[in-house]
């Protein structure tokens, strides 16, 4: 019996990343409150938010002095644009943050309001600049399958999901894909993670040879696999890709929307793997997700072609209305603050053993094949068969199934396929952490119980 609220919802929206068939029969569930990395729905049930929303409420819930710093700057100016040269303080004080903590040498941030809209700014400025330096036919873009960068028409492009392409005419001609670098799943019988990084990148190089060198501008890449299945990359994998793309003078955008801000247990993902990127998008964790904010940081050999373009042809035509929002910049200052103050990056990589050692544990659960992470992000994936690897028929939707039990014991994840995702709020701690894959157990065991009497096994 579906309560009056879900039935307001079924009659008034769309639901984003929704199955509408589906939701017109179940519902919503619709959530009330949060505390810490509780979150609490309409009837009063509690449960472990085990993808910090989604993938970015570092903070947790009911952080008050980010809702203080929020009301403070609602109060004091609740909106300036930054076009046309104005500015204000916020914009500027995060932007002299951001610099101070990047992972690689960064000159200057270019704001947006989402992860979409700052790969999107990735993609531009990667025209913009080739053309600026008079080689328009070294536009082509290079992603990875299963890569997730965002659904405006560029970024959706990017990413590598069939989802976000299948009759939306897309990807945009010009933006390629190569492989996943998911070892379990990809690589071949007995290869090692070495030795399966050194054929991707074999493979990327072959790509861009046959592309030509010349019409390939850059490469994006996320540190970990997000929503293509929270996936770690295997070892040596940016060291190599690193190297090829040096090679052909490919820049490189590492899009942190998910791993800035600590979630690798260091500040970026790119530092944890040491890749050598040019620009960097960064959105979710870097006001906590208490307000829609993004940035794109880039280096001086961007930069200084936007400013000679300027000078040549004039006003550099992008952005945005919400960019650099005051009250997005308070709360990113205020949050970046507080990852300083309370070393979260400390506390990440203190508590994330306990995290792995459980996640890990789940590989002795007969539907879990992998389980792999690091810092407090993490996968486990469920087969039919752990020896030969085989998945179960996707329309069986076993993982979703999986969520729907989690979520009757408590604990929000999220299914990515068949692939279960792990990425509790920052803050979370080690007795908490047991908790929540106490909470995933059960609902495993529930999903096994399911799976028997379906037939499935
Ligand atoms: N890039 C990555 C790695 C993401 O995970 C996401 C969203 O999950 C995006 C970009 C898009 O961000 P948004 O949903 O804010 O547009």
């Amino acid at each position: 019996m579906l309560s009056n609220l879900a039935v307001r919802d079924i009659e008034t929206l769309v639901h984003p990343y929704t199955n509408l068939a589906t939701h017109r029969e179940t519902g919503p569930l619709v959530l009330e409150s949060g505390k810490g990395i509780y979150v609490y729905d309409s009837t009063g049930k509690e449960y472990i938010e085990g993808m910090a929303g989604l993938w970015c409420t570092g903070l947790g819930y009911s952080n008050q002095e980010l809702i203080e710093t929020a009301t403070e700057q609602m109060k004091k100016l609740p909106f300036t644009h930054i076009f046309g040269g104005r500015s204000h303080d916020p914009a500027i004080e995060l932007a002299e943050k951001l610099k101070e903590i990047a992972p690689v040498p960064i000159s200057k941030v270019f704001y947006g309001a989402s992860g979409s809209d700052a790969n999107d700014t990735q993609v531009k400025i990667v025209w913009y600049l080739n053309n600026a330096l008079g080689r328009p036919q070294k536009k082509k873009i290079i992603s990875r399958l299963k890569g997730y960068h965002g659904v405006t028409v560029a970024s959706a492009s990017l990413t590598g999901l069939p989802n976000n392409h299948i009759d939306f005419d897309l990807p945009l001609p010009g933006i390629l894909h190569t492989s996943c670098p998911h070892h379990y799943r990809f690589a071949e019988p007995g290869e090692s993670e070495q030795d399966f990084s050194a054929r991707l990148a074999a493979e990327l190089e072959e790509m861009i040879l046959r592309e030509g060198p010349d019409t390939v501008a850059a490469f994006i890449a996320e540190p970990v696999m997000g929503a293509g299945g929270a996936i770690t990359p295997p070892e040596g994998y940016f060291e190599k890709v690193n190297a090829v793309l040096a090679k052909y003078d490919i820049l490189f955008i590492s899009d942190e929307v998910i791993t800035g801000f600590g979630r690798t247990g260091k500040m970026f993902g790119t530092e944890t793997y040491g890749m050598s990127a040019d620009s960097i998008s960064l959105a979710k964790q870097i006001t906590s997700a208490y307000f829609p904010l993004s940035a794109v940081m880039m280096n001086d050999r961007i930069y200084d072609v936007l400013v000679d373009q300027s000078r040549k042809i004039g006003t550099f035509g992008h952005g945005n209305t919400y960019a650099g929002h005051p009250v997005g910049c308070a709360i990113a200052v205020k949050t970046l603050e507080i990852y300083q103050r309370e070393k979260i990056v400390d506390h990440v990589a203190r508590v994330a053993p306990t995290f792995l050692k459980r996640l890990n544990r789940l590989t002795e659960h007969p539907l879990v094949g992998e389980a792999r992470g690091v810092g407090l992000i993490g996968g486990a994936e469920l087969v039919k068969d752990k020896q030969t690897k085989a998945s179960f028929e996707v329309k069986k939707g076993v993982g979703a199934k999986a969520v729907a039990f989690a979520l009757q014991e408590g604990l929000i994840t999220r299914a990515m396929g068949d692939r279960l995702a792990f990425c509790p709020p920052l803050v979370i701690n080690e007795a908490e952490i047991e908790e929540m894959f106490d909470r995933a157990e059960r609902a495993l065991d529930k999903t096994l119980a399911w799976a028997k009497a379906e037939g499935l096994l």
